[in-house]
């Protein structure tokens, strides 16, 4: 199955033009596998030495910001998912781009800490390993059976010191004011960076109708984050998304409601396949502080990201 015609018609718009055809073809290919260790669970050595002894063959991503990060062959996915190192929790398979969003926010032992829309818990699991299992972690989810997975996902990752709510995170800045360190907003999204020409329901929900609808949920859960922070906490706002309207736009409105009370924080991440935000999208022009944000570029290992990291002023 092809792409939505008007998903390429936008994107061609968004991504840098010399670029457009390679990012095309990243939506046929399967992706390469990358997993990263547990914390809570394991070392990077003692992984490495079980996944030897079962005869995985993995080659180790050099991050300097993360280690312990691993990428194998797509055909050798079925092997990993057999290993007892899966089965016990020892390892997660994630995506490098989903990986660095909890490390751009931070989290430090014993702080309190929100992930607003957190099923099924990747970066949740991450944010507890960084925190060492101390603290405060709470970690929202809306849908039923979406909430239940990331319970049983921290549960089966050893994390001990998250908090799970099943509630709507549109509600947890007005019933928690000013009460976190740290907040993580993956927001619910069109997925566009999750859509496979050979997956065709990964696309079959998407319309441009779609996204506008979308963008008025992300900018009420992004309010509602930035009411929920302390002042001098951090606040890492992501979408796996490419449209403005879920990026670009839901910033430009919290800067528009709380701009004097909040500064953008300029990201270094561990690759260079990313493009600096757009300056405008139709009628829309954005606050200038929205250029420290990245949108990371799809490669035949990386999903398209988008992510910004800001900070709410003393
Ligand atoms: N951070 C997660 C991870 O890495 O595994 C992925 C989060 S996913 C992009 C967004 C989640 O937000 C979905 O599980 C969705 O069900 C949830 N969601 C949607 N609307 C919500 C709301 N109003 N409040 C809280 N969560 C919501």
């Amino acid at each position: 199955m092809s792409l939505p015609e008007a998903f390429t018609e936008r994107l061609e718009k968004i991504v840098p033009r010399e670029q457009f055809e390679s990012i095309i073809r990243t939506f046929d290919a399967p992706k390469r596998v990358t997993f990263r260790f547990n914390p809570l669970k394991t070392s990077p050595e003692e992984l490495e030495a079980e996944l030897a002894q079962e005869g995985i063959a993995y080659e180790r991503v050099g991050w300097d910001i993360l280690s312990g990060v691993y990428r194998i062959n797509p055909e050798d996915k079925l092997r990993l998912t057999q290993s007892a190192a899966f089965y016990e929790g020892r390892l997660y398979i994630q995506n490098l781009s989903s990986m660095v969003a909890p490390v751009l926010l931070a989290p430090r032992p014993e702080e309190t800490i929100l992930d607003l829309a957190a099923a099924p818990g990747g970066k949740t699991l991450m944010l507890a390993g960084m925190m060492e299992n101390t603290g405060w972690l709470s970690a929202v989810e809306l849908q039923r059976e979406r909430f239940f997975r990331l319970c049983d996902n921290l549960k089966h990752q050893g994390v001990t010191n998250a908090h799970t709510y099943m509630t709507d995170g549109r509600s947890v800045g007005k019933k928690c004011p000013l009460m976190f360190d740290r907040i993580l907003l993956d927001a619910p999204c069109s997925s566009e960076a999750r859509f496979k020409t050979h997956e065709p329901k990964s696309m079959s929900y998407w319309s441009v109708h779609k996204v506008k609808e979308t963008s008025k949920l992300q900018r009420r859960l992004l309010l509602s984050a930035f009411d929920a922070l302390k002042p001098g906490g951090k606040l890492l706002y992501s979408t796996c998304s490419f449209s403005p309207e879920e990026n670009e736009s839901p910033l430009q409105h919290l800067l528009e409601r709380h701009g004097e009370h909040l500064k953008t924080i300029p990201l270094t991440l561990p690759f260079d396949n990313v493009q600096k935000p757009l300056t405008r999208w139709g009628k829309e022009i954005y606050d200038e502080r929205i250029q420290n944000a990245v949108r990371i570029l799809p490669t035949d290992t990386i999903d398209g990201f988008f992510i910004c990291l800001l900070e709410k002023l003393e």
